[in-house]
C-alpha cells in the first residue's frame, strides 16, 4: 500500500533505525541524514518517513510531506551554515536522472561553487 514501509527499501531501513545514518534532523514526517558518499562539503538528504518512490509520488500522495521536506531542506541550508552562499537541492527522479534509491529523497548540497547546468 501506498507510504508503507517497504522490507527492500534502504531509507525505510534508516527510518526504522534498522541500519545507521548520522542524522542531523528529524520531525514528525521527516528524517535528514548526511548522504555516505558526500558530494560537495554539506550534502544531506531529506527523506519523508512514509515510502514513495520519488518526489512526485510523494507530492502527489502526500502534499503536505512534500512540502515538510523543502522546509527542512531549508532548515538544514541554515543549520550547515551555506543558505548566505547558497545551495541547491536536487530530486534525481529515475534512473536516468541517477536515482539509484527509490524512496523520496531531496539532495541539499552546500559548501562549494555548484556549476550550472549540473551534469
Ligand atoms: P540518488 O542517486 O538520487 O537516488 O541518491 C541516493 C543517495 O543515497 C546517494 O547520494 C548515495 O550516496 C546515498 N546513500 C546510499 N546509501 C546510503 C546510506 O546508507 N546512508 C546515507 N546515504 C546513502
Amino acid at each position: 500500500m501506498a507510504g508503507e514501509p517497504q522490507a527492500d527499501c534502504l531509507f525505510c531501513k534508516i527510518v526504522a533505525g534498522e541500519v545507521p545514518a548520522t542524522v542531523v534532523r528529524e520531525t514528525e514526517t521527516t528524517v535528514a541524514f548526511r548522504d555516505i558518499n558526500p558530494q560537495a562539503p554539506t550534502h544531506v538528504l531529506v527523506i519523508p518517513k512514509v515510502h514513495h518512490p520519488d518526489a512526485a509520488s510523494l507530492a502527489a500522495a502526500e502534499p503536505q510531506i512534500a512540502a515538510d521536506i523543502l522546509r527542512e531542506a531549508g532548515h538544514v541550508a541554515a543549520d550547515e551554515g551555506v543558505d548566505a552562499s547558497g545551495y541547491r537541492v536536487v530530486f534525481n527522479t529515475g534512473s536516468g536522472a541517477g536515482q539509484t534509491v527509490f524512496h523520496a529523497h531531496a539532495h541539499v548540497l552546500g559548501g562549494r561553487g555548484l556549476n550550472w547546468p549540473p551534469g
